[in-house]
């Protein structure tokens, strides 16, 4: 029987990938880059001589200790161990810069990472982010509306940030091998709430209800979400199919939707 790794401990081996990944952060020579996950520090090596200042978050309590040794003469780089959920990212970032994330992701908590990155991001903290997570993630992650895999996480990550899908690789990449393929998506941190004329929390709580539940029609969703008939019949744009799924809408559609509700509230 295979056991699984604890952590989501799959480890990069392919030089290649390790490589293709620290590239794709651009020029790092003046930036803060926050790296999630440093593991045995298969990216992290590459990383330290070319970024201005290196913050590595490991939550394991024997490689964080082992990666503050290897680098103790190192002034560029600071080993924090710690959970990547717990920590307040504002607080490891120079006031008033921004930083660049990395990282091959413990694909067991890949979501809540990311929607802590792009709270972040909306916060102004981030610039940009060059994550590895589980394949069919990323594949929803960078979907278009109408496809199969777009949905709640690909609209909340298009809100908040432009997606490129960079490269998969496959298990044969890792050790031990994960179950699955694995994409590297790279995101760069641009909220779209201003100029699409929406508040932050309202418009995340109106997605969070129009993708309550895949099988429903976007106004049977809101109708369980408490919009009342006549308030989405007397709201509803003309432009927008009163069937419409929530996956079929394009972001625009979605908040022009939402600022007709809240204008005929
Ligand atoms: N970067 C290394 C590499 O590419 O070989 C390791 C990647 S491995 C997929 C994920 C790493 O995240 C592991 O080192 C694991 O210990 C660490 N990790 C797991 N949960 C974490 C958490 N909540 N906070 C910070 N690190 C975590």
């Amino acid at each position: 029987m295979k056991r699984k790794p604890k952590l989501g401990q799959n480890f990069l081996t392919d030089d290649r990938a390790r490589h293709a990944i620290a590239d794709a952060l651009g020029d790092i020579r003046q930036r803060t880059v926050i790296e999630i996950g440093p593991g045995k520090g298969a990216i992290t090596d590459i990383l330290v001589p070319r970024a201005g200042h290196l913050v590595a978050l490991e939550l394991d309590r024997e490689l964080a200790p082992a990666l503050a040794a290897r680098y103790a003469d190192t002034p560029t780089i600071r080993v924090i161990e710690d959970d990547v959920l717990r920590i307040d990212l504002a607080s490891i970032i120079p006031s008033g810069e921004t930083a660049d994330v990395i990282g091959n992701l413990p694909y067991y908590i890949t979501s809540d990472i990311l929607l802590k990155l792009f709270a972040a991001g909306a916060a102004g903290h981030l610039r940009r982010a060059v994550v590895m997570m589980q394949r069919e993630v990323a594949d929803r992650v960078a979907a278009s509306p109408g496809v199969r895999d777009y949905g709640l996480l690909s609209a909340t990550a298009q809100m908040n940030a432009s997606v490129e899908h960079l490269f998969t690789l496959s298990p044969s990449s890792f050790s031990p091998p994960p179950e699955v393929f694995s994409s590297v998506l790279r995101l760069t941190f641009a909220p779209r709430y201003g100029e699409l004329q929406v508040d932050p929390e309202g418009f995340d709580r109106f997605l969070k209800q129009s993708f309550a539940q895949k099988r429903k029609t976007l106004e049977n969703n809101l109708r369980a979400a408490g919009f009342s008939p006549q308030h989405l019949a007397q709201a509803w744009p003309a432009s927008i199919p009163k069937m419409a799924r929530a996956e079929a809408l394009t972001l625009e559609e979605m908040s022009e939707l939402y600022r007709a509700l809240a204008a005929n509230a």
